[in-house]
Protein backbone atom coordinates (compact mmCIF):
# COMPACT_ATOMS: atom_id res chain seq x y z
CA UNK A 1 0.00 0.00 0.00
CA UNK A 2 1.44 3.20 -1.08
CA UNK A 3 0.35 6.42 0.40
CA UNK A 4 1.91 8.45 -2.73
CA UNK A 5 1.43 6.09 -5.50
CA UNK A 6 3.57 3.86 -6.46
CA UNK A 7 5.52 5.40 -9.02
CA UNK A 8 6.86 8.08 -5.81
CA UNK A 9 6.98 5.46 -3.76
CA UNK A 10 9.37 3.24 -5.43
CA UNK A 11 11.35 6.66 -6.12
CA UNK A 12 11.62 7.28 -1.77
CA UNK A 13 12.45 3.53 -1.52
CA UNK A 14 15.42 3.71 -4.35
CA UNK A 15 16.79 6.96 -1.65
CA UNK A 16 16.38 5.59 1.10
CA UNK A 17 18.27 2.34 -0.35
CA UNK A 18 21.54 5.02 -0.10
CA UNK A 19 24.01 5.48 2.52
CA UNK A 20 23.11 7.83 4.97
CA UNK A 21 20.05 8.46 3.72
CA UNK A 22 16.89 7.50 5.78
CA UNK A 23 13.16 7.38 5.40
CA UNK A 24 12.26 11.22 5.81
CA UNK A 25 15.76 12.12 3.80
CA UNK A 26 14.83 9.77 0.88
CA UNK A 27 11.22 11.35 1.10
CA UNK A 28 12.35 15.02 0.90
CA UNK A 29 14.56 14.36 -1.93
CA UNK A 30 11.98 12.51 -3.93
CA UNK A 31 9.47 15.31 -3.35
CA UNK A 32 12.24 17.87 -4.51
CA UNK A 33 12.45 15.51 -7.98
CA UNK A 34 9.11 15.42 -8.30
CA UNK A 35 8.91 18.93 -8.16
CA UNK A 36 11.96 19.73 -10.54
CA UNK A 37 11.41 20.75 -13.94
CA UNK A 38 11.42 18.28 -16.57
CA UNK A 39 14.70 19.22 -17.87
CA UNK A 40 16.01 19.12 -14.58
CA UNK A 41 15.18 15.79 -13.45
CA UNK A 42 16.37 14.44 -16.89
CA UNK A 43 19.87 16.13 -16.39
CA UNK A 44 20.08 14.50 -13.04
CA UNK A 45 18.98 10.85 -14.38
CA UNK A 46 21.30 11.34 -17.14
CA UNK A 47 23.69 12.16 -14.67
CA UNK A 48 23.46 8.70 -12.63
CA UNK A 49 23.09 6.76 -15.82
CA UNK A 50 26.21 8.25 -17.17
CA UNK A 51 28.48 8.16 -14.73
CA UNK A 52 27.38 4.51 -13.70
CA UNK A 53 27.72 3.34 -17.56
CA UNK A 54 31.30 5.01 -18.46
CA UNK A 55 33.12 4.62 -15.11
CA UNK A 56 35.58 1.92 -14.58
CA UNK A 57 38.24 0.58 -12.87
CA UNK A 58 40.92 1.74 -14.33
CA UNK A 59 43.21 -1.93 -15.29
CA UNK A 60 47.00 -0.93 -13.34
CA UNK A 61 45.87 0.64 -10.45
CA UNK A 62 42.12 0.18 -9.65
CA UNK A 63 41.31 3.39 -9.21
CA UNK A 64 38.17 4.69 -10.29
CA UNK A 65 38.24 6.91 -14.13
CA UNK A 66 36.64 6.79 -17.28
CA UNK A 67 39.92 5.94 -19.32
CA UNK A 68 41.55 2.88 -18.98
CA UNK A 69 44.35 2.52 -18.20
CA UNK A 70 43.62 5.99 -15.93
CA UNK A 71 45.26 9.45 -16.45
CA UNK A 72 47.50 8.72 -13.63
CA UNK A 73 48.54 5.35 -14.49
CA UNK A 74 49.19 6.85 -18.20
CA UNK A 75 51.00 9.86 -17.02
CA UNK A 76 54.98 9.69 -18.18
CA UNK A 77 55.67 12.24 -15.35
CA UNK A 78 54.59 10.00 -12.61
CA UNK A 79 57.64 8.06 -11.07
CA UNK A 80 57.35 4.57 -11.73
CA UNK A 81 59.65 3.37 -8.63
CA UNK A 82 57.03 3.81 -5.66
CA UNK A 83 53.44 2.65 -5.38
CA UNK A 84 51.03 3.74 -2.31
CA UNK A 85 49.03 1.30 -1.42
CA UNK A 86 45.55 3.41 -0.57
CA UNK A 87 41.22 1.82 0.24
CA UNK A 88 39.89 3.68 -2.05
CA UNK A 89 39.85 6.14 -5.02
CA UNK A 90 38.86 8.63 -2.81
CA UNK A 91 42.06 8.22 -0.37
CA UNK A 92 44.20 8.60 -3.66
CA UNK A 93 42.04 11.96 -4.25
CA UNK A 94 43.22 13.28 -0.63
CA UNK A 95 46.75 12.27 -1.47
CA UNK A 96 46.70 13.76 -4.56
CA UNK A 97 45.31 17.02 -3.27
CA UNK A 98 48.78 17.24 -1.21
CA UNK A 99 50.98 17.82 -4.18
CA UNK A 100 53.38 16.00 -2.25
CA UNK A 101 53.58 12.49 -3.98
CA UNK A 102 54.51 12.18 -7.80
CA UNK A 103 54.33 8.08 -7.66
CA UNK A 104 51.45 5.61 -8.46
CA UNK A 105 49.01 4.13 -6.67
CA UNK A 106 47.20 0.83 -6.16
CA UNK A 107 43.67 0.86 -4.98
CA UNK A 108 42.84 -2.23 -2.84
CA UNK A 109 38.88 -1.21 -3.15
CA UNK A 110 38.80 -2.28 0.52
CA UNK A 111 40.73 -3.38 3.86
CA UNK A 112 40.26 -6.81 5.21
CA UNK A 113 38.00 -7.10 8.29
CA UNK A 114 36.89 -10.78 9.12
CA UNK A 115 33.83 -9.18 10.83
CA UNK A 116 32.24 -8.14 7.25
CA UNK A 117 33.75 -11.19 5.84
CA UNK A 118 36.26 -9.37 3.51
CA UNK A 119 39.02 -11.61 3.55
CA UNK A 120 42.43 -10.72 1.10
CA UNK A 121 40.59 -12.56 -2.13
CA UNK A 122 38.13 -9.99 -2.52
CA UNK A 123 40.74 -7.13 -2.37
CA UNK A 124 43.27 -6.43 -5.21
CA UNK A 125 46.67 -7.86 -3.73
CA UNK A 126 47.35 -10.45 -6.24
CA UNK A 127 47.01 -7.43 -8.91
CA UNK A 128 49.61 -5.60 -6.62
CA UNK A 129 52.13 -8.70 -6.94
CA UNK A 130 51.90 -8.67 -11.01
CA UNK A 131 53.07 -4.96 -11.05
CA UNK A 132 56.52 -5.48 -8.99
CA UNK A 133 58.68 -5.61 -10.92
CA UNK A 134 62.46 -4.41 -10.94
CA UNK A 135 61.52 -1.08 -11.71
CA UNK A 136 59.55 -1.02 -7.99
CA UNK A 137 61.46 0.33 -5.27
CA UNK A 138 59.41 0.85 -2.65
CA UNK A 139 55.39 -0.06 -1.59
CA UNK A 140 54.14 2.87 1.18
CA UNK A 141 51.23 1.39 2.69
CA UNK A 142 48.71 4.32 3.42
CA UNK A 143 45.51 2.46 4.64
CA UNK A 144 43.86 4.26 7.50
CA UNK A 145 44.75 3.71 11.06
CA UNK A 146 41.73 1.55 11.78
CA UNK A 147 41.90 -2.17 12.97
CA UNK A 148 41.31 -2.90 9.82
CA UNK A 149 43.82 -0.94 8.09
CA UNK A 150 46.58 -2.17 10.17
CA UNK A 151 45.57 -5.15 9.97
CA UNK A 152 45.70 -4.85 6.11
CA UNK A 153 49.16 -3.15 6.48
CA UNK A 154 50.56 -6.66 8.40
CA UNK A 155 49.57 -8.75 5.69
CA UNK A 156 50.88 -6.40 2.91
CA UNK A 157 54.26 -6.37 4.61
CA UNK A 158 54.30 -10.46 4.94
CA UNK A 159 53.00 -10.83 1.34
CA UNK A 160 55.62 -8.76 -0.12
CA UNK A 161 57.88 -7.51 2.44
CA UNK A 162 60.54 -9.93 0.77
CA UNK A 163 60.45 -8.52 -2.87
CA UNK A 164 60.56 -4.86 -2.29
CA UNK A 165 60.74 -2.28 0.91
CA UNK A 166 57.27 -1.33 2.55
CA UNK A 167 56.78 1.48 4.24
CA UNK A 168 54.16 2.75 6.38
CA UNK A 169 52.70 6.22 6.53
CA UNK A 170 53.53 7.72 9.81
CA UNK A 171 50.86 8.42 12.27
CA UNK A 172 49.77 11.97 12.35
CA UNK A 173 46.42 10.87 11.69
CA UNK A 174 44.31 10.02 14.15
CA UNK A 175 43.79 6.58 15.12
CA UNK A 176 40.59 6.01 13.48
CA UNK A 177 40.41 8.64 11.36
CA UNK A 178 39.94 8.53 7.76
CA UNK A 179 42.11 9.95 5.00
CA UNK A 180 39.26 11.67 2.73
CA UNK A 181 38.76 14.20 5.84
CA UNK A 182 42.33 14.66 7.59
CA UNK A 183 43.65 18.21 6.01
CA UNK A 184 46.50 18.12 3.19
CA UNK A 185 49.24 19.65 5.53
CA UNK A 186 48.86 16.72 7.75
CA UNK A 187 48.50 14.27 4.92
CA UNK A 188 52.11 15.44 3.69
CA UNK A 189 53.50 15.29 6.82
CA UNK A 190 52.71 11.47 7.46
CA UNK A 191 53.57 10.69 3.99
CA UNK A 192 57.03 12.78 5.09
CA UNK A 193 57.62 10.85 8.39
CA UNK A 194 56.75 7.40 6.49
CA UNK A 195 58.90 4.42 8.52
CA UNK A 196 60.16 1.09 7.38
CA UNK A 197 57.63 -2.01 8.04
ZN1 LIG B 1 45.53 3.70 -12.94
Amino acid sequence: MSLYGKYLQNLIEEFSRLPGIGSKSAARLAFHIINMEDDKAKKLANAILEAKISTQYCGLCFAITDSNPCSLCANPKRLKNTIMVVEDSRDMAAYEKTKEYKGLYHILNGVISPMLGIGPDQLKFKELLTRLDDSVEEVIVATNPTIEGEATAMYLKKLIGSIVKVTRIAHGIPVGGDLEYVDEVTLARALEGRREL
